[in-house]
């Protein structure tokens, strides 16, 4: 439901919950962060119910183990699969290396989730998302997308079909997130020394207000040195740049 990754100088945790907060009025029934830590750890807490409740299992966790400065996090509005906490966004692959929040539906995620269990895969939640996360790790390890993490993410949404907007983080690659949206909202925000991902620019105008509106299947990377679009089969292409001049 609601999206949000970040890149930059700051504590990606108090800029996500901060963004997830903001989005809040969009409702939902679960939400989540991942981070990329100082130490090059990919770590992920989600929750059930109210963003509250992930406050509070942050804080029984610990949020220094949370220290880093890229990470995602997302509201659920649940499609597929209970509201419950093995259920919520982040999903990640069966290493733990990549991970994925979602908005929309995978409407082919009962092949991809047939063929992934074939080849031996074991999938924890009753989601349409968590399918996604094993492709592109699949596609990292493997073949001509091998170790390029935006080209792995542009080969797994070649072959869904339905509208998503997804955000996409690799613990070997800490400086970076990877984003792509088909049929539903992306936005980028600018920054000096941080960029940052959204499905609405609530989630960071506290931060910037120069924005750039993605266009359809396209797929973004944002870094601390700003961002690159192509399309999905890795061409350059532009969004389209505006200011949010409304205010909070
Ligand atoms: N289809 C996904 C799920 O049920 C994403 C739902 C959403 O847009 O929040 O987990």
């Amino acid at each position: 439901c609601g999206i949000v990754g970040y890149v930059g100088h700051r504590q990606a945790l108090d800029v996500i919950l901060g963004g997830l907060r903001r989005m809040e009025y969009r409702g939902y029934d679960s939400a989540g962060v991942a981070v990329l830590t100082d130490a090059r750890e990919l770590v992920v807490e989600r929750k059930a119910g109210r963003l509250t409740n992930l406050e509070a299992a942050l804080d029984t966790t610990g949020r220094t183990k949370f220290a880093g400065t890229a990470g995602m996090g997302h509201t659920r509005w649940a499609t597929h699969g209970a509201p419950v906490d093995r259920n919520s966004h982040p999903h990640r692959d069966s290493t733990g290396r990549v991970a994925v929040v979602h908005n929309g539906i995978i409407e082919n995620f009962a092949a991809l989730r047939a063929e992934l269990e074939e080849s031996g895969v074991e999938l924890s939640s009753d989601t349409d998302t968590e399918t996604t996360a094993h492709l592109i790790a699949r596609a990292y390890d493997h073949g001509e997308t091998a170790g390029d993490l935006p080209a792995s993410v542009r080969a797994v949404c070649r072959r869904l079909e339905g509208a998503f907007t997804l955000v996409v983080t690799h613990s070997d690659q800490p400086d970076l997130v990877v984003a792509a949206r088909r049929s539903s909202p992306l936005v980028v925000g600018v920054g000096e020394g941080e960029t940052f991902v959204a499905s609405d620019v609530a989630a960071f105008i506290e931060h910037t207000r120069d924005a750039v509106e993605l266009g359809q299947d396209q797929l973004v990377t944002i870094s601390r040195d700003g961002y690159e679009i192509t399309d999905f089969h890795g061409d350059p292409a532009e969004g389209k740049p505006f200011t949010v001049d409304w205010d909070l």
